[in-house]
């Protein structure tokens, strides 16, 4: 657009000049050559208003839920910015960035609005993706500015210490020389590494810029030697503990029904981060006022488990010939789970949700971090059970397994990239790609065989808990463990 623009502007400075000789073309050849020569200067207002964003509510280290060990780390860093006479006199480099890494929504930004809070600092707050311009230079001009800004805005504020933090720095620090228009990549990048290596010597003011990322492998080398990023603090999902803390913080400004056990929903929520807990306690409170409730009860929470996993429910009901074949479909996933690992199914539903017509939520009796094969064949052979169920009882499979076997591939490549496979110790990019696939389908079929010889014998048994799965919509764990008791007069 601008091109257009400046291309308009010249073509009409050209036309005023042959047939006027006045001082407006000349005003306007100025306006021109302004607006090709200095598109920074134009974009002075955004930083401006990246200052302002940045004026959020404090916050401290106890509203962070979990994350001991990174919390543990940022403050034995910020003791740093905290004792500035003492790092002098024992001659210490001044700490200059801390990188936090961590997935999405783990309270990076939280951690390092608590730091600033925690040093009595100025806070400014960024994203990397704001520097990020076609014109060479005016990501350079953007760091350049910002980092005055943070300056002034700590004078203003009359603070000694400011905390620059620039979330998803990958964008604006990734490899050099990578990008297609890596000169103006590289010109950013190259003047935040001045602005740092430039920082300690602007007299009283001490700035430590904290930066967060996901893809810290991403990073120019450059970005993490000693002297620039040198503390890296991980930011992890949050573990038991951790998961049942943010729950109460985010709960706690809400009615809550008496003896909900947090823990219980904290087991649940495996695999969920900060952000997610915070949408769960939102949307609990959110069912609990569209049943004309007062409180929130543990069914509003359980419930909102599902609709951060899948999404809003969905008003389209599948004809009753489908729902039979969906209702099947998890009976067999529920089964196989069980029979698995007992006491492992939380609940089954064929509540459409999202993109999933049904689905079965799993409860781990404990937070995993490693998993053996067997685990992740049981995984594997839990994911299969939906379409043997299928076949079984209907004689057909249907398009509805199609992400149960792409998840089944992702644990089957996953067996043999960790030297679990038949093939032992690969480097997965050196395996010729038909050895691959057929290692894969070795995997998957032993793992349907498992399932097949596991529920031919239990036709009558998946269509009476089937119908009853039709007949409610949804049924919890424990109530299929009764029937299962009850049906056979033992577990599958
Ligand atoms: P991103 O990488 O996407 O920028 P982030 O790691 O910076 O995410 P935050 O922005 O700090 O995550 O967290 C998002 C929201 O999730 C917070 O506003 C808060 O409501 C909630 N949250 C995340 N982690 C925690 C936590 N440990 N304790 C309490 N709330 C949390």
């Amino acid at each position: 657009m601008r091109e257009l623009l400046a291309g308009v502007g010249l073509a009409a400075v050209v036309i005023l000049l042959y047939y006027q000789s006045s001082l407006l073309p000349l005003l306007l050849l100025a306006a021109v050559f302004l607006l090709l020569f200095n598109p920074a200067g134009l974009k002075t207002m955004r930083i401006g208003a990246i200052g302002k964003r940045a004026r959020g509510q404090s916050i401290s280290f106890n509203q962070i839920g979990g994350q001991e060990t990174a919390k543990k780390e940022l403050l034995e860093a910020l003791d740093f910015v905290m004792k500035p006479q003492e790092v002098k006199h024992m001659g210490i480099r001044p700490l200059k960035g801390v990188l936090l890494v961590g997935p999405p929504g783990t309270g990076k930004t939280l951690l390092a609005k608590a730091a600033a809070s925690y040093t009595g600092s100025s806070f400014l707050s960024v994203a990397g993706s704001e520097f990020i311009e076609v014109y060479a230079g005016v990501g350079a001009q953007r760091v350049r500015q910002l980092f005055e800004q943070c300056r002034q805005k700590a004078r203003r504020e009359g603070r000694n210490s400011a905390i620059l933090f620039i979330d998803e720095i990958d964008i604006l620090g990734g490899q050099r020389g990578r990008h297609s228009s890596h000169l103006e990549y590289d010109q950013t990048l190259n003047q935040l590494l001045v602005e740092m290596d430039g920082l300690g010597s602007s007299g009283d003011l001490n700035i430590l810029v904290i930066a967060a990322t996901n893809r810290p492998e991403a990073l120019d080398p450059a970005l993490l030697r000693p002297g620039r990023f040198d503390r890296v603090v991980q930011v992890d999902l949050p573990d038991l503990e951790g998961r049942k803390q943010i729950l109460e913080l985010h709960l706690r400004n809400k009615p809550v029904e008496e003896n909900i056990s947090l823990e219980k929903i904290a087991r649940e929520t495996f695999g969920f981060s900060g952000a997610h807990l915070e949408s769960l306690a939102n949307e609990s409170a959110i069912l609990a006022m569209r049943e004309g409730r007062r409180r929130i009860g543990e069914k509003h929470l359980l419930e909102a488990i599902d609709k951060v996993i899948m999404g809003e429910k969905l008003e389209r009901k599948p004809e009753k010939e489908e729902m039979w074949r969906i209702a099947v479909h998890e009976t067999g996933h529920a089964l196989v789970s069980e029979a698995l690992r007992p006491g492992s199914v939380s609940q089954v539903t064929i509540t459409p949700r999202g993109k999933a017509l049904g689905y079965v939520r799993h409860q781990p009796e404990r937070d995993y971090y490693i998993y053996t094969a067997a685990q992740l064949e049981e995984q594997i052979a839990v994911l299969l059970g939906g379409t043997g169920s299928e076949k079984l009882v209907l004689g057909s499979r249907s398009t509805g397994s199609q992400s149960d076997f792409q998840q089944a591939v992702r644990l089957a490549k996953k067996i043999i990239a960790a030297g679990l496979s038949s093939l032992g110790v690969v480097s997965m990019e050196d395996l010729p790609a038909g050895l691959l696939h057929r290692t894969i389908q070795e995997i998957i079929a032993a793992q349907e065989q498992r399932v097949s010889e596991l529920l031919a014998p239990q036709v009558e048994l998946i269509k009476h808990i089937a119908r009853i799965i039709l007949e409610k919509e949804k049924i919890s764990g424990e109530f299929l463990r009764r029937h299962l008791l009850s049906a056979t007069g033992s577990a599958v």
